[in-house]
């Protein structure tokens, strides 16, 4: 059959009586799809190529490094291909990070809404993020903190939320200066956990506060560090909180630090059985 373009949705109104409301979302749905599954591919052709980049970038790096010759022994036509092979380096280092979170970022939207939501120990999560994060924190002095209950819950999908958290404590270590501190704290009321990222870095001007969520979007001191960012690493935080049920805000200072603060709800999802049917025809 051709799609009739009606989006049939019943909701329960109470025990005996279903409403049904219908929309044209067919199309809309096709369009939408389309451009994430192009950007999925376009992405996934991205990677081979860029990887041979970077293994080409590093073997140039490999082959311009003279460690037993002194600095000024070096011809300068060696060391500029050395810097010529950073940039490389650190430039396809760059597109291969942005065309995974491309990759991520269309999943996330393949994955809505989040199939079987399982219980997921925070605490757990937020150690293996500060563990994960060690190597970059501690290169710049950063000493991550954590304060919270143990045991907590929240539903859904672990490795989504590690991603969320990895994201927003990533940030707080790019844009904080060395010798600063990281601090992460759980909190727990009836309804929400709520898990706090704060630091002390640079900052988000407020005309920049509302947007930082937006796919691609740099604040301007941002755009002029070299962190290697992308833009897309708080677009992927949104959606795993608006998948989970929850939110993610930021509260900030320019200059004082920021705190973002990732709300999931502390109570299961509904079932399937009980939450609205939808029926495409
Ligand atoms: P990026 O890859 O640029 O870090 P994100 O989506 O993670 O992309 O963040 C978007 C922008 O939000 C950043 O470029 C930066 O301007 C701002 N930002 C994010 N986290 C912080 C933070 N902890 N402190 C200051 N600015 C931040």
């Amino acid at each position: 059959h051709a799609p009739l373009g009606l989006h049939l949705r019943a909701v329960a109104l109470n025990s005996t009586h279903v409403a049904v409301e219908a929309a044209d979302v067919t199309e809309s749905h096709r369009l939408a799809r389309v451009r994430r599954d192009f950007v999925a591919n376009v992405s996934h052709e991205l990677r081979t190529p860029i990887g041979a980049l970077q293994l080409l970038a590093e073997a140039l790096l490999d082959a311009t490094q003279m460690p037993e010759a002194a600095p000024e022994a070096q011809s300068e036509d060696l060391l500029a291909a050395r810097r010529f092979a950073e940039r490389i380096h650190h430039e396809s280092a760059r597109m291969g990070r942005l065309v995974n979170e491309l990759l991520e970022l269309t999943r996330l939207q393949d994955a809505e809404p989040l199939p079987d939501p399982e219980p997921v120990s925070l605490d757990w999560v937020i150690a293996e993020v500060i563990d994960r994060t060690r190597t970059t924190s501690s290169a710049k002095g950063i000493e991550i903190t954590y304060d919270g209950p143990k045991g907590v819950m929240a539903y859904g999908n672990d490795s989504q939320i590690a991603t969320a958290v990895t994201n927003l404590v990533e940030n707080a270590i790019a844009y904080s200066g060395e010798d600063t501190k990281v601090s992460i704290t759980l909190r727990h009321s009836d309804d929400w956990l709520e898990i706090d990222v704060a630091d002390q870095g640079i900052g988000i001007a407020p005309q920049d506060v509302e947007r930082v969520f937006e796919r691609f979007y740099r604040a301007d001191q941002a755009r002029s560090r070299s962190t290697g960012g992308t833009g897309l690493g708080l677009a992927i935080v949104k959606h795993i909180a608006t998948n989970h049920g929850g939110r993610v805000d930021v509260t900030s200072s320019l200059g004082d630090g920021s705190t973002f603060t990732l709300r999931l709800p502390a109570r299961p999802p509904e079932s399937p059985s009980s939450s609205p049917t939808a029926i495409e025809i």
